[in-house]
Parts: structure tokens; sequence; C-alpha cells
């Protein structure tokens, strides 16, 4: 497979790119990042001389750029976006071009180089909130903030390339991720490294918010797994099966770093806060998959890798 990993530098990109390539040593990855504030060298500084590794500095929405890159490669994971909802509410453009305008470019030039698969990655957050029972992949999307708004529009697209162009598009939607590697604006990092620093966590509204979790390594075997096993123009949904408040998740942290909860700080809550997220991944489960890690215990290794890592994280909170 010569496979095209988009975002490769963030995050969630960056586990799975380390991931495929200890799994399947004759795959070629070709890694496309803008390095944006959140895309980081340092993520992948372990393979980076890896001989079945290739960086591209690009912008997913160059379309001439990513054309030449698409004519290499015959397989696509799409991860890169603008990911974090405080920026979109601030301002939206961003994510308006890259995870609209952006989606589009690739999709577009997948289709003109007859890609093989292409694997949309989406969220959890298209479909809004819902105070009881949990979504299922058919159920309409009604997002709540401008980034969640925007992968909701990539969504759409990146199926209707299915259905008019019978591009082989398969969508996934997981909720969220944690880990190595995530940068330290998002909840777990922000509050570990906070409290590394001897600072306080700021916890929006009363902390009552619920959202699933889960650990980044099981959503990137997640993505493996579809990209092997899935059906072209299906949507996936991925959890963790660990719904928590997100004062549940502060205190989980505190006690692990034998703080009190004198650490917290109550701040005025996100304008247009979803409630609770949920998905419904029987759908998933069914075709045999399912994740390896409980919560509790991939928390513990997150906050031991934060506090062994200091200096991949410190330079990012200057
Ligand atoms: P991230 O913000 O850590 O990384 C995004 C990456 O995309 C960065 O490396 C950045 O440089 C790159 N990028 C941004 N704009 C680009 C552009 N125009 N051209 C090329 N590269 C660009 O994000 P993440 O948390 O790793 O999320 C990856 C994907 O997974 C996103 O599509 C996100 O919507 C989705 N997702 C994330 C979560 C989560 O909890 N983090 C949950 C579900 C789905």
């Amino acid at each position: 497979m010569k496979l095209l990993v988009t975002g490769g530098c963030g995050f969630i990109g960056s586990n799975f790119i380390r991931h495929m390539l200890n799994k399947y040593p004759d795959y070629e990855i070709v890694n496309l990042d803008k390095l944006t504030y959140a895309g980081n060298p340092d993520n992948l500084k372990d393979i980076e001389d890896h001989p079945a590794y290739y960086f591209v500095k690009c912008d997913i929405c160059d379309a001439a750029a990513v054309n030449n890159i698409m004519s290499k490669v015959d397989t696509v994971v799409h991860f890169a976006a603008e990911s974090h909802v405080d920026r979109s509410i601030e301002d939206g453009s961003a994510f308006v071009r890259t995870n609209v305008l952006g989606t589009y470019t690739l999709l577009d030039a997948a289709l003109k180089h007859g890609i093989k698969r292409f694997v949309h990655v989406s969220t959890d957050e298209v479909y809004g909130s819902i105070k009881e029972g949990s979504f299922k992949e058919t159920d309409i999307l009604t997002p709540s903030s401008p980034y969640s708004s925007t992968k909701a529009g990539s969504d759409l697209l990146a199926h209707s390339y299915f259905i008019t162009h019978k591009l082989p598009v398969i969508i996934t939607r997981c909720t969220n991720n944690f880990g190595p590697f995530q940068y330290p604006e998002k909840l777990i990092p922000l509050f570990v490294t906070n409290l590394i620093e001897g600072k306080r966590v700021p916890v929006y509204g009363t902390g009552m918010n619920v959202r699933d979790w889960i650990y980044v390594l099981d959503h990137c075997k997640a993505i493996d797994f579809i990209l092997h096993n899935g059906t072209d123009g299906e949507i996936y949904n991925i959890g963790g099966g660990a719904e928590k408040t997100n004062i549940e998740i502060t205190k989980k942290i505190l006690n692990i770093l034998g703080a009190d909860e004198s650490m917290i700080q109550y701040v005025r809550d996100r304008p247009g806060h979803d409630w609770r997220y949920s998905l419904d991944c029987s759908k998933l489960r069914s075709m045999g998959w399912k994740p390896e890690h409980t919560f509790e215990e991939a928390l513990d290794a997150t906050v031991k890798w934060y506090a062994d890592n200091e200096w991949w994280w410190k330079k990012l909170k200057q």
C-alpha cells in the first residue's frame, strides 16, 4: 500500500503513522502536513529517518501540490483539520478553509488519480448533543460549533463523492481522544501539564458536560481495521465506551498527580457548549473491533507520558 496520511504531524495522525509503520513494514507512508501551530515534527522524531516514511510540507488547499502527491499513492487517510472548538468560536475562517475547502481539494484529486480507498476521519461532534441514548451512523447531523459544522460539511462532501462519483470513501466518527502528543490546549494534556507546573486547571461551567473518551491508540487501530475491513460508502462510529463528566476526569487527574480540589478554577462556560456526546458503536463492534485499553489504565499511562516528556510540551506552552 502507498498510503497518503494528511495531518500526520498532529496528535492522532502521528500516533497513526507510528502504528502503521510498526505493523506493516511493506507499506509506504507519505505524510502531508502544513505544520500549523498544531503540527509538530517532534511528534514523529523517532521515525523521521524510516526508509518507508516521507514527509511533505503542504497545505491540503493547494490543488496543484495535492494532485502531484496524489499521483504517487493509492490510498488516503485524511486527518488534517483545524480541530480546536474554542479557536473556531474566536475565528472560524481557517476552519472553513481547511476543513471544507481542503477536504474538497483532496477528494477531487483522489477522484482524478483513481484512489482505491479514502478514509475521511471525522468526529462525534457532528451529531451535536444528546440528553439520553446514543447516536447511530444514520442519525441527522446537528453540529453546534463552527468546528463541528465544518467537519459535518466535510463529511457530507466526502459522502457526495461516493454517491455521485463512486469514489471509494469511508467516513469514521470518533469520540474524544487522549494520549501522547496531544497539543496542550486540549482538556487532558492542558490539565496534566498545568498541574505539573503548579498551575490551576480551568473547568468550564459546573463541569457536568459528558464526553466519551478513547485512548488514541485504540482510535488508530480502529482506523487501521476499517481501512482493511470497511465497506465503501459506509460511516462507522468509533468510541471508547467510557462516558465521563469533565469534573470526573478533572478529579481523576488531580488524584493521579496528588493534587487537591483547590487546584480547580471554575470558569465561564463555553458558548453553545454541547451537554453530552454519545455514540452507538455496535456497527463497528459487530465487525470484530473493540478498544483494548480501559480508561483508567490509559489515563495513568497518559499522565505518566506527559510527566516523562516535558521536553515535548514545555516549549509549546511558552
Ligand atoms: P490536531 O489539531 O492535533 O492535528 C491537525 C493536523 O493537521 C496538524 O498536524 C496540522 O498541521 C494539520 N493541518 C491543519 N491544517 C492543515 C492544512 N490546511 N493542510 C495540511 N495540514 C493541515 O488534530 P487531531 O486531534 O490529531 O485530529 C485529527 C483529526 O481527527 C481531525 O480531523 C479531527 O477532526 C479528528 N478527530 C479528533 C478527535 C480528538 O479528540 N482529537 C476526535 C475525533 C475526531
